[in-house]
């Protein structure tokens, strides 16, 4: 068993810009509006007219001329939203006008209904308005050919709306990074199995398989290898075939069951076999002739969750098309003493809440790389720079933000 790794430790930026330059956008394909949520747009999206496309009153009224002194006005007719008034607004009259509904011709303002009393068709004005007053004009939501939507946006509940709104139903997105996954060792059992003694239960595949999708990729492959050079060389090739993206659990590290670094040298090219990152030392970044991309994530299931998270994902949402591949990253004050490590990176698992006008973070206990309680509920990783003395409650460091608040 070798005691000195074979490869050089890189720092977590150079890795992070190592595996960024490699990932790079896939193809584009259309799907319908309803199957657009999650996706990234592949073109910039453009409205079709203006919006409102006349001019439309904002409330509940009376359609008028502005400048007419008279406050004692014939109502001519009723304007709904989706009908046009059949009548021209002239001085001495007024149309009924509820909100939504195109302003008749001669009219420039409303005078909302609770300013006019209306009796046997003659409305008396208890306000004046102003010329436009209520009265969205044409292209106040959008312009003609204005850009509502840019390339790499991701779609939500509002670009949804958007796309609705300029009658894009055919979307033009990035296709989904199809992903392999393959959990590695011997003494992995499936979930619904007891593991006898010495064995523990496969949750690297399943959490992976949950990060993936999550991160926009769609899971094409998943598995389970023993630790045994030809079983692992086929499962890896095959996972590759099928991918854009593999990604291994375990057997990366030095022990002598450890073969995922001599089997990736052989089918891709290894950028890099160490950061300086914990917890998840050993992670190993691979690029194959074809363009594809292959993770060696190490087996701790808080290991693998961290790397992923941090170097995976982003991989992930940039080959997925996504203009933001990194997560939002705040300063927060620690609750409580924290001791870094004295020289890796260390991303600490934590929840962060807003309190008393700054972000605090309470860690999750012990920050042991087995223990997946550690990131369950996590909101946040803060990220420690390595140093020799505790980091006393209230200093201010950076973390970054996992989810909602
Ligand atoms: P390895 O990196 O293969 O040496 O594995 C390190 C530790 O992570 C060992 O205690 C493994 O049992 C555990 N481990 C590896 N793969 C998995 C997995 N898929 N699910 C849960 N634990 C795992
Ligand atoms: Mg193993």
């Amino acid at each position: 068993m070798p005691r000195v790794s074979a490869y050089d430790m890189v720092e977590v930026g150079q890795a992070l810009e190592t595996i960024l330059a490699r990932a790079t956008p896939l193809s584009s394909e259309r799907v319908e509006l309803t199957q657009a949520r999650g996706r990234f747009l592949s073109e910039d999206i453009r409205a079709d007219a203006d919006l409102p496309a006349l001019p439309r009153s904002a409330v509940d009224g009376y359609a008028v001329i502005a400048s007419d002194p008279a406050d004692d006005l014939e109502v001519l007719e009723e304007v709904t939203a989706g009908h046009l008034a059949s009548a021209r607004v002239r001085r001495g009259a007024a149309v009924r006008i509820m909100t939504g509904g195109s302003l008749p011709e001669g009219a420039d303002a409303v005078v909302m209904v609770e300013d006019v009393e209306e009796v046997d068709g003659r409305a008396t004005l208890q306000h004046r308005p102003r010329s436009g007053e209520n009265v969205h004009p044409p292209g106040m939501d959008l312009t003609h050919g204005q850009a509502v939507l840019c390339k790499g946006a991701r779609v939500g509940a509002a670009e949804v709306g958007l796309l609705a709104t300029v009658g894009c139903t055919s979307v033009p997105v990035f296709r989904k990074p199809r992903v392999a996954i393959l959990a590695t060792g011997d003494e992995l059992v499936e979930p619904h199995l007891t593991p006898p003694p010495g064995a523990v239960r496969d949750s690297n595949r399943f959490a992976l398989m949950a990060a993936a999708e999550e991160a926009g990729a769609e899971v094409v492959s998943q598995s389970h290898a023993l630790d045994e050079e030809a079983a692992l060389d086929k499962a890896m090739r095959d996972g590759l075939a099928v991918a854009d993206v593999l990604l291994t659990s375990g057997g990366v590290s030095m022990g002598t069951r450890d073969l995922i670094k001599p089997l990736l040298e052989r089918m891709a090219t290894i950028q890099f076999g160490r950061v300086s990152f914990k917890p998840g030392k050993p992670l190993t970044f691979a690029t194959t002739t074809d363009g594809k991309l292959a993770f060696g994530l190490p087996g701790f299931p808080v290991s693998s969750l961290v790397t992923f998270e941090v170097f995976v994902r982003p991989a992930l949402l940039k080959m997925g098309g996504a203009e933001r591949v990194l997560r939002p990253r705040v300063e927060v004050a620690l609750r409580h003493d924290v001791r870094p490590d004295p020289v890796r990176v260390e991303y600490q698992r934590a929840t962060v809440a807003w309190e008393d006008h700054h972000f605090v973070a309470r860690t999750t206990g012990l920050q042991s790389s087995s223990r997946l309680m550690s990131i369950a509920g996590a909101n946040a990783l803060l990220e420690l720079q390595p140093g020799t003395q505790p980091l006393p409650a209230g200093t201010m460091i950076a973390a970054l933000l996992l989810a909602n608040l």
